[in-house]
């Protein structure tokens, strides 16, 4: 429930619906925003008594939340949230962010290879994983720890931004200490424990949608991270299990739009999961970005026949770098523009 308070009131009014909320034995969120000022209530499982709140002083409207997730709902928030990262990199405004890079940190050759060529095609945030969720467990599982240290060092030579997946408690506190942003990958979507930590970890989460999760599931599990505090969350559509073997997922393109009306929080597209074939990650990138989606991440290899994870998937860099090129085009087709790099800093 949102207590939306008149232009104009008071601090004292203000703190009188907190304490009459909190009274009521839920837990008040105030919410000052540009056109004006809310309390949200949150606590509640079910419809609230508004009766106590709406006679307060200072109290323009009552608005009951109708959607199971409150505070990642259009209801709750009309602005979209854009999520600022450092460089100047913000992930939800007019610009479109791509995120490149290989499935796995391998080397530290490979890996500060790949940053230079995502780098140089206008990437601005270096994606790769050190610990990996794969379906065999004699898969390569990423270097771990070393890998975190090695994507430091790429973002040290390039300047680019790093996101990272974390898998667990421990490998989350060491994601969240290096990374610019902690991946939250589709198998923990719903592992709401590590969410739980995620929402508390003081970094912006990448959500990865789940293998075959509902849109509702999607926001309630990004609804676990801002109740935990954590409004820095980038949704990512990569594709759900379908009936059909054709590709590896279903890139479900329409939840671009539809995500964009029920939630303010920016989301962007994976065509390499959500296709797992190299020659239709382009056309479905060119098409995540032309559905609105707030950026892409896309898997780019300097050597895919080499990697040891998601090869098939992966871009030659020169086909990226002519991904890019196109995309700016749609971009800019659609009234916005692709963040590009800051200039080499190292
Ligand atoms: C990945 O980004 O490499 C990954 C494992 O993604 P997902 O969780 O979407 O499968
Ligand atoms: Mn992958």
């Amino acid at each position: 429930m949102l207590i939306v308070m008149r232009h104009g009131a008071t601090r004292d009014e203000v703190d009188k619906v907190v304490s009459v909320i909190q009274e009521m034995g839920y837990q008040a969120r105030p919410m000052p925003g540009v056109q004006r000022m809310a309390v949200g209530l949150v606590g509640n499982d079910g419809r609230v008594d508004a009766s106590r709140l709406e006679g307060l002083p200072g109290v323009q409207e009552v608005i009951h939340v109708t959607k199971p997730y409150k505070q990642v709902s259009r209801e709750w928030k009309n602005e979209p949230t854009i999520v600022r990262l450092a460089g100047g990199v913000a992930v939800g405004g007019t610009e479109v962010v791509a995120i490149a890079g290989p499935c796995s940190v391998e080397s530290e050759r490979q890996i500060v290879e790949a940053a230079r060529q995502v780098k140089e095609a206008g990437a601005v945030i270096l994606r790769g994983g050190a610990w990996k969720p794969r379906s065999s467990p004699y898969s390569f599982q990423g270097l771990g720890k070393p890998g975190l240290r090695l994507l430091a060092k790429a973002r040290e030579e390039t300047g680019l931004l790093v996101c990272t997946e974390a898998m667990d408690e421990n490998g989350l506190g060491w994601v969240a200490e290096m990374a610019d942003i902690v991946q939250i990958g589709a198998r923990n979507m719903q592992n709401f424990s590590l969410l739980k930590l995620a929402g508390r970890c003081g970094k912006p989460v990448l959500l990865k949608r789940g293998i075959s999760a509902t849109v509702t599931e999607l926001l309630l599990s990004a609804e676990y991270l801002l109740a935990e505090g954590n409004h820095e969350v980038i949704l990512c559509e990569r594709g759900v299990r379908s009936f059909d073997t054709a590709t590896r997922n279903l890139f479900d393109l329409t939840v671009i739009p539809v995500v964009h009306k029920l939630s303010h929080l920016p989301i962007i597209a994976d065509p390499s999961h959500g296709t797992g074939l190299r020659d239709k990650v382009i056309p479905m990138a060119r098409a995540a970005v032309a559905a609105g989606a707030d950026g892409i991440i896309v898997e780019v290899h300097p050597n895919p026949e080499e990697a040891l994870s998601d090869g098939a998937q992966s871009l030659y860099p020169d086909q990226f770098m002519q991904l890019m090129r196109e995309v700016r085009i749609i971009a800019e087709a659609i009234g916005r523009r692709v963040a590009e790099p800051a200039a080499v800093s190292a």
